[in-house]
């Protein structure tokens, strides 16, 4: 009797182990599955990037608008302080378009180890007509500002990435990049070269690269702001596209209950919501 008990029990033990493995197994799958088509979404914006000639016509646009607009913002500019034009880096002067590559082949997000062992490489290649328009500001002895939030560790691979491009001007004095300690807002960098120049144009690919106001989008996702600030796009914020990531994409509302793919999915405008 006492040895049926004891069997009673090891089945019962086996019983409950194996199914703990199973719920372990099905959620490794789910994981593995959601996170696939994380990655899957971002193959047609990586491949608009990378592939279509329609991308590179709108950098073209982007560095024409930005030629015309610092002509006419420098003979408006006051003459009590040098002029500059900042710049931010990634997805704006660098494309960094093959780190997504890696991303979907290895069905990962972005991590920060992922990411340095790739600008590491060094290899990040020039955005359309960028190298022409950098050199063209640094060619009229406008100060050339790069504002950017990669790392300051990150600084010696990316001067030497931005060198072997052809970027001009490429000086630690000339690099605000991310103190780890102070975070992404760019206000106090952009406030910092607001003492010492006068800021005649910004080149950015997410409007943060611009102005504080777009740091928290808020529930409107910023639309309010940009509608509000339209006449200085082409002006005064010359803006490249960016479909692969941002802050457009991290300020996206978030149910905690579903998966980043099923977020984004119930983010989509259908005809439900305008035909009305
Ligand atoms: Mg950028």
């Amino acid at each position: 009797m006492k040895n049926l008990v004891y069997f009673s029990l090891l089945l019962a033990f086996v019983f409950v182990v194996s199914c703990k493995n199973e719920v372990k197994k099905e959620e490794v799958v789910k994981q593995e599955t959601t996170q696939e088509q994380n990655s899957d979404y971002l193959i047609n914006a990586v491949l608009w990037v990378q592939s279509s000639a329609e991308y590179r016509a709108c950098c073209y646009q982007a560095f024409n608008y930005a030629k015309i607009a610092l002509g006419n913002n420098l003979k408006a500019a006051k003459k009590d302080k040098p002029a500059a034009v900042v710049f931010d880096l990634d997805e704006t002067l660098l494309d960094n378009s093959y780190y997504e590559v890696y991303l979907i082949e290895n069905k990962m997000s972005y991590t920060p180890e992922s990411w340095k062992e790739w600008s590491e490489k060094e290899c990040a290649t020039a955005i359309p007509g960028a190298v022409e328009f950098v050199n063209y500001v640094s060619s009229l002895g406008v100060e050339v500002v790069y504002i950017s939030n990669r790392l300051e560790s990150e600084k010696e691979v990316t001067i030497r990435n931005m060198k072997k491009l052809g970027f001009p001007d490429v000086k630690d004095e000339n690099l605000y990049f991310m103190n780890e300690s102070k975070g992404s807002n760019k206000v106090e960098r952009r406030n910092a070269v607001g003492e010492k120049y006068n800021i005649v144009l910004l080149v950015g690919d997410n409007l943060a690269d611009f102005s504080g106001e777009y740091e928290k989008r808020g529930e409107d996702l910023g639309i309010g702001n940009v509608d509000n600030d339209k006449d200085l796009f082409g002006f005064y914020y010359v803006i490249l596209p960016n479909p692969m990531y941002g802050k457009w994409e991290s300020s996206l509302p978030k149910d905690k209950e579903l998966s980043t793919i099923e977020n984004k999915k119930k983010a989509l405008i259908g005809y439900d919501k305008v035909c009305k």
